[in-house]
């Protein structure tokens, strides 16, 4: 169905002129060439418009589930049909606002009663409630919705362009289907775009720090070993924190130059400045899930700790259980690899998400470290205490190394060390800190 008298106001009667002149006179520039409807670029100039006409408009994000699936099963054809019945379907419901931007993205902006947008939305659920077809098989697809309104959150160009990748990444799924975007959301997503342009000039520039957090040994009565928890100050930012930062890295990328980088510094520190001469035994150093799915992984850490001529039991890799179940074929083969040199394994952050037990025996981890809030609940609650005198009691059943983090006060010493706990992490001891204080700090 089309709304004639959203035709009718003049203001939108010049951007409707402009969407069909964009489409007619520069249809390279302006439509998607395999789909037909106008592209991304015709999406912002429109938005330009109704900014330089001072005018509100709404844009309506519908983002297709499942359309992944339908290229693994009917390849780039299927997908690219089933694309089309999409954009068929969408302009008819709405001739000429609808944009496609690539991926799984479709746009419409118009300026709308609430009414008029109800509707659109109730037939985009209407419609994918039931399959659409390729060759005669039934594709069942499933569609987020997500809106946005200007100028009340959607102020400018540069909030339009947000708006499209905030689509692309953190759609809400399930019930609400017309959920309006928050000024909040927009600003997060901002957030996340600026703080990886300033990961990618950390990256060129070098401006990671590699900070250590020493681990204590109770039967040593000294720190054995220690880990590399990477840091970043930026001018405009300052302080940002890697559980900030590295899940950003995650999803572009970056954590892979990030992750060697930080391995690099690991491997240079160790060699110059000689940690065995201070009782240091090894060095922890966190791999991201994206690490681990790289199939040379093992040959690119092992040729790096060649560089620096390490004894590869200097090493230590901590991996965390969504790390494990993301890639756990190619992680599992870079283990056998990287033990097989003498390199040993962790399992970080046990006791929380799902904590499944498979994962222990599955893997041939070296070392669990308990995470802290366990250790944290432990002192809270009778039932989490439980919790954790049984894990730790299963562990050292197991045979395995274990550390606890987060140890903060003399209390919770105390309360490890009766249930015979080896080795401590936490700011009791010291939290994470440079190279140089770390050294002063082994020479005490
Ligand atoms: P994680 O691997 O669980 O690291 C331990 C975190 O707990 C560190 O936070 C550490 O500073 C903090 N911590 C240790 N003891 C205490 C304590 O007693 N009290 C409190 N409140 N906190 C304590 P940080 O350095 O902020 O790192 C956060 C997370 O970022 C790390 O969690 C790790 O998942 C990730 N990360 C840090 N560096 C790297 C890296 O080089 N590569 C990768 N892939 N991830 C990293
Ligand atoms: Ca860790
Ligand atoms: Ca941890």
């Amino acid at each position: 169905m089309f709304y004639p008298e959203v035709l009718i106001l003049p203001f939108v009667l010049s951007i409707a002129l402009l969407l069909v002149y964009l489409s007619l006179e520069n249809p390279a520039d302006y439509t998607d060439k395999d789909l037909g409807i106008l592209n991304r670029n015709a999406l912002v100039t429109t938005a330009a418009s109704y900014f330089e006409q001072q005018k509100s408009f709404e844009v309506m994000g519908i983002h297709v589930d499942g359309l992944h699936s339908v290229r693994e099963v009917f390849g780039v054809s299927g997908e690219k049909e089933i694309l089309n019945q999409i954009a068929r379907f969408l302009t008819s419901v709405v001739q000429n606002k609808v944009f496609y931007t690539a991926g799984q993205q479709f746009f419409i902006l118009s300026s709308m009663s609430d009414n008029e947008w109800n509707y659109i939305a109730d037939e985009l659920v209407k419609r994918f409630k039931h399959p659409f077809t390729f060759n005669g098989v039934d594709v069942v697809l499933s569609i987020n919705i997500c809106m946005a309104s200007s100028p009340n959150t959607v102020k400018c160009i540069e909030d339009v362009t947000d708006f499209i990748e905030y689509t692309q990444h953190v759609l809400p799924s399930g019930e609400n289907l017309k959920a309006y975007l928050t000024e909040k959301e927009l600003h997060s997503q901002k957030r996340t775009k600026q703080i990886q342009q300033i990961l990618k000039t950390a990256i060129v520039k070098k401006q990671f720090k590699v900070y250590y957090q020493p681990i204590f040994s109770l039967e040593k009565g000294c720190y054995s070993s220690a880990e590399a928890l990477i840091r970043l100050q930026n001018d405009e930012l300052g302080f940002i924190s890697p559980d900030e930062f590295i899940p950003i890295a995650e999803k572009s990328g970056l954590i892979i130059e990030i992750g060697r980088y930080v391995f690099r510094e690991v491997c240079s520190f160790i060699a110059d400045e000689r940690l065995c001469d201070y009782g240091i035994e090894c060095i922890d150093v966190n791999l991201s899930a994206v690490q681990c799915m790289q199939e040379r992984l093992h040959e690119e850490l092992v040729a790096i700790m060649d560089q620096y001529n390490l004894p590869y039991n200097f090493i230590n890799l901590e991996i965390t259980e969504t790390a494990a179940v993301a890639s756990s074929e190619t992680l599992r083969k870079n283990m056998d690899k990287l033990i097989n040199y003498g390199v040993n394994f962790s399992l970080d952050d046990f006791g929380t998400g799902f904590s499944n037990m498979t994962h222990l025996i599955q893997y041939p981890f070296h070392t669990i470290k308990i995470d802290k809030s366990m250790l944290w609940s432990a002192m809270e609650d009778e039932k989490a205490m439980m919790a954790l005198k049984y894990t730790i009691a299963m562990i050292k059943d197991m045979n395995m190394d274990l550390i606890v983090e987060g140890v903060e006060t003399k209390e919770q010493v105390e309360l490890l060390s009766s249930l015979e706990c080896k080795f401590f992490q936490g700011y009791y001891y010291s939290k994470a800190i440079p190279e140089e204080d770390f050294l002063a700090l082994l020479k005490k």
